[in-house]
Order: C-alpha cells, then sequence, then structure tokens
C-alpha cells in the first residue's frame, strides 16, 4: 500500500506529500516547497526517498527542491511543460518576497500516461492542464488516491488567473481526467483538506461531473 503523508510547507501553506510503499520503506517526496520540515519528516519516519517529483512549477511546489536534493542525492523528475516556471523560480521568489531560491535541474521528464514506480506502488500519471500549462496529477489506482496539486480543492479549483493560465482547459483536465476516476478516490489537494472525486464532482461550485 502507498501511505501518503502531508506536509504543509511555505506560507502559503502547500501540502507537500512524502509517498511511502509501507512493504519496502522506498519513498518519494512530492511538491517540495521548503526542504527543512521534509527533511524532518523523513527522518522521523526513517523511510528511504529514492525521487523528489513536482505536480507543476510554482514555487511553493518546487523552491525546496534543489535543497532536498542535495540533502539527499536524489533525482528530480519534472513535468516538462512548466519549465518556464522551473527556470523563472528566482523571478517568483522575488515576486512573492521569498528568499532567493536555487533552481532545480531536471533528471527525468514527467509525461502524460507513465508509470512512476515507488517501491512496489505505481502511481499513474494523468495531464491536467489550466492552472498552468504542464500540470499533472498523480492516481494510484490500486488504493484510489490522487495527489492533485493545484488543479482540484476541496469545494475549489486552482486559480486561473496568471497570464499562462487557461480556465477552460482546467474545467475539462477536472471534467475528462478526475471526475471520471473511481468516486471513492481520496484527493489530497496543494492546500487546505483532502477530499474525494465523488464529494467534488457532486458539489463543487466551480467545475461539475458532466
Ligand atoms: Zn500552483
Amino acid at each position: 500500500m502507498l501511505e501518503i503523508h502531508e506536509i504543509p510547507v511555505t506560507p502559503f501553506m502547500q501540502n507537500c506529500t512524502l509517498l511511502v510503499c509501507s512493504e519496502t520503506n522506498d519513498a518519494a517526496v512530492c511538491d517540495c516547497g521548503d526542504a527543512t520540515p521534509v527533511l524532518q519528516k523523513i527522518e522521523q519516519l526513517g523511510v528511504k526517498v529514492t525521487k523528489v517529483i513536482a505536480t507543476h512549477g510554482h514555487l511553493d511546489h518546487i523552491g525546496g527542491t534543489a535543497d532536498l536534493m542535495q540533502a539527499l542525492q536524489i533525482p528530480f523528475w519534472f513535468p516538462r511543460g512548466d519549465d518556464f516556471l522551473r527556470e523563472g523560480l528566482g523571478e517568483q521568489a522575488r515576486m512573492y518576497g521569498f528568499p532567493p531560491v536555487r533552481v532545480p535541474s531536471v533528471d527525468v521528464d514527467i509525461v502524460a500516461g507513465m508509470d512512476l514506480r515507488i517501491g512496489n506502488c505505481k502511481l499513474e500519471v494523468l495531464p491536467c492542464p489550466g492552472h498552468t500549462p504542464g500540470h499533472v496529477v498523480f492516481y494510484d489506482a490500486v488504493d484510489h488516491q490522487m495527489v492533485a496539486g493545484d488543479v482540484l480543492f476541496q469545494g475549489s479549483v486552482g486559480r486561473t488567473d496568471f497570464p499562462f493560465s487557461n480556465p477552460e482547459d482546467l474545467v475539462k483536465s477536472i471534467q475528462t481526467q478526475i471526475y471520471t476516476l473511481e468516486p471513492t478516490t481520496v484527493v489530497h489537494c496543494g492546500h487546505g483538506p483532502t477530499t474525494t472525486i465523488g464529494e467534488e464532482a457532486r458539489s463543487n461550485p466551480f467545475v461539475r461531473a458532466k
């Protein structure tokens, strides 16, 4: 089973996740906005982290990635459609009043349709553009759980007021890639509490199931 631990990071309270295969103790970190609290959690659980991955290129999701890579000597897996955001990380930090950050280099491209392995567990990569052009979500089809980044929140959806966002793409992503999955699926959101696909498909005020 894949255990998902949420670690809120940065002043944006972004939910970094530590994904652990309970059989092998292998783990991956997703959306490392700040390395310090994540390294503490890794130490506390005693898991073996083999990679850091990201849903998209926003500062609160990747700002601590270079530090984590250096501390653990692990590779970074990233969806290249958001390379312009990753490369502009310094500018994002200045804009939001964050201390200077280092741009993490990418070791492996995350592409839609690929399977991402963590120990004996597997995550499917689903393309969900809209909030950002390269945004992906990670779906565990065995235990019915998902890491959704800034696509879908409890009772809300990701911002689409950035110049590179596309509100129509976001609606389409949620309706075609997420609401079509098992309704009991637990959704770990980039911000705020967890929810389920069924709950949002029924009651989300911004995007309902078609
Ligand atoms: Zn974002």
